[in-house]
Order: structure tokens, then C-alpha cells, then sequence
């Protein structure tokens, strides 16, 4: 027994680091994935990888056209949609003088596109009476940091989305909650590293428990709140950060 047999799930920004590992896993544990992402050929190849239990479909999470062809493709070749992961991020270090232009793309992909996914979804979960949707926020979501404006006023949002969507969808069944990762290994981590000057011990020396995350362990959570084990939560932070949040 999987502890999501029987669940069809759709993992945005999918072809890669942590969207990847949710999809690895999911599918271990018995769902059938979806995959959007805009890195086809990452995209491609992990759908095959993961065989018949997964698809993969180019899906830019800033295109509501892009969102209900995902959602119909879901449907049709899975039958069912049953766990939204809002995945799909950029970072950016860039001090607040940055231009509008780049804040938007920032604000845009992460803030809005989460905004159009819990929007594009809403329907059918509803109409199914249960669903669970999972909002990749961040610790960056928690606490200021300079130089990440755009990144932190984005995932501030996603976590206070979330709440909003799990007042609103709470009474047809539908759970909503927040994920908040702390310095997780994957391609976006080369950008901090870059921001330390290639310094490892710059990036490490905040982390309590000493050490980086791998993307697996972000993903056992997200699996968590994915399956009806996490069936009385909504509305919530579950935060997995090594503790650097612990003194807030
Ligand atoms: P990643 O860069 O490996 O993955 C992000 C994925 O999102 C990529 O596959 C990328 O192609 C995709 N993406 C970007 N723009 C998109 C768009 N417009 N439409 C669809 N897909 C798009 O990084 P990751 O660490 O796996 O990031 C996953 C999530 O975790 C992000 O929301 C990120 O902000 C968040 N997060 C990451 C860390 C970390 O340390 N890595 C920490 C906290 C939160």
C-alpha cells in the first residue's frame, strides 16, 4: 500500500530539484504525476523515467491558458486531480534599487502563478469534495533578508494566500497549506552561492543543524501534506529549515 494510491497529483516546476524529488516520491508511494514545467527536456526525460504513473506538459505557471490546459490534460489522462504542489520559483539576489521589470518577474512567476493555480484547480476539487494543494513558500516567506525584496514580498504572499484559500475551500474539503524550506540543494542554490562569493561556509554558517538540506527531505514533507495522514491541517506553516528559523 502507497500512501497515495489511487491520488493523482500535479507538481508545477517539476523537471527538476525539489519538484522532481515530490515526483520521485509521490510516484513510489502510488500517484499518478503530472509535471508542468518550462524545461522541456528535464520535463521529458524525468516523465520517462517515472514511466506510465507519469506525463509531463510544457506549462508556464504565468499563463492561465497554460493552467487549464494542465489541468484538462490532468484530468483526461489521469482521471482525477487530487494534490496541487505549487512548486515553480526563480530566486533573486538584487539589492531593492532593482527595476520594476525584474521585481515583476519575480512577483509575477512565484506570487501570481501560485495565485492562478489554486484558482485553476479550485473547481474540480471542489467538485470532487477533497483535494489538497501545497504552496512551496520559504523561510524567505517568514523573515526579511537583505537583498531578496522581490523573492520575500513573493513568498510572504504565497503564505498568506494559502490562508485565504484554506478559509475559503475548508468547507467543500479542500486543504491548503504552506511549505517552508530552509537552504535546499538544488540548481536554484547556486545563485546564493554565487551571492557568498563561493563561499560554502557563508552559506552554512546560519543553518543550526549545520548542514543543507537534500530536496528529498522537503519532498517527505510535501508527501505528508499531500496524503490524508495531514488530513486535519490547513491553513498552516510546516517549516523544514535546520532550525534557522527557531529564533524568530
Ligand atoms: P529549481 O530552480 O531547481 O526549481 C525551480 C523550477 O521551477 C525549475 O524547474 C524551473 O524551470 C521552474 N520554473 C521557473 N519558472 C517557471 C515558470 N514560469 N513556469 C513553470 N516552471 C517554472 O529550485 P528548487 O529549489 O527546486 O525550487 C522549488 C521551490 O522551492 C521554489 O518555489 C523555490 O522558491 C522554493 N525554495 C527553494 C529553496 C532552496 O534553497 N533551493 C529554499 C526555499 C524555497
Amino acid at each position: 500500500m502507497g500512501r497515495l494510491d489511487g491520488k493523482v497529483a500535479l507538481i508545477t516546476g517539476g523537471a527538476r530539484g525539489q519538484g522532481a524529488a515530490e515526483a520521485r516520491l509521490m510516484v513510489r508511494e502510488g500517484a499518478h504525476v503530472m509535471l508542468g514545467d518550462v524545461l522541456d527536456e528535464e520535463g521529458e526525460l524525468l516523465a520517462k523515467e517515472l514511466g506510465d504513473a507519469a506525463a509531463y506538459l510544457h506549462h508556464d505557471v504565468t499563463s492561465e491558458s497554460d493552467w487549464s490546459a494542465i489541468v484538462a490534460a490532468t484530468t483526461a489522462q489521469f482521471g482525477g486531480l487530487h494534490v496541487l504542489v505549487n512548486n515553480a520559483g526563480v530566486f533573486l539576489v538584487m539589492p531593492m534599487t532593482m527595476s520594476l521589470e525584474e521585481y515583476m518577474r519575480v512577483v509575477t512567476i512565484n506570487q501570481v502563478g501560485t495565485f492562478l493555480g489554486m484558482k485553476a484547480v479550485t473547481e474540480t476539487m471542489v467538485g470532487q469534495g477533497s483535494g489538497s494543494i501545497v504552496n512551496i513558500s520559504s523561510i524567505a516567506g517568514l523573515r526579511g533578508s537583505p537583498g531578496v525584496v522581490a523573492y520575500t514580498a513573493s513568498k510572504f504572499a504565497v503564505r498568506g494566500m494559502t490562508k485565504v484559500a484554506a478559509l475559503e475551500l475548508a468547507p467543500f474539503g479542500v486543504r491548503v497549506n504552506s511549505v517552508h524550506p530552509g537552504i535546499i540543494e538544488t540548481p536554484m542554490l547556486n545563485l546564493l552561492r554565487e551571492a557568498a562569493g563561493g563561499d560554502e561556509d557563508l552559506v552554512t554558517a546560519r543553518i543550526p543543524v549545520g548542514r543543507i538540506a537534500a530536496a528529498e527531505e522537503v519532498a517527505r514533507l510535501v508527501l505528508y501534506l499531500a496524503s490524508d495522514d495531514s488530513a486535519y491541517s490547513t491553513g498552516a506553516e510546516f517549516v523544514v529549515d535546520g532550525g534557522m528559523t527557531a529564533q524568530l
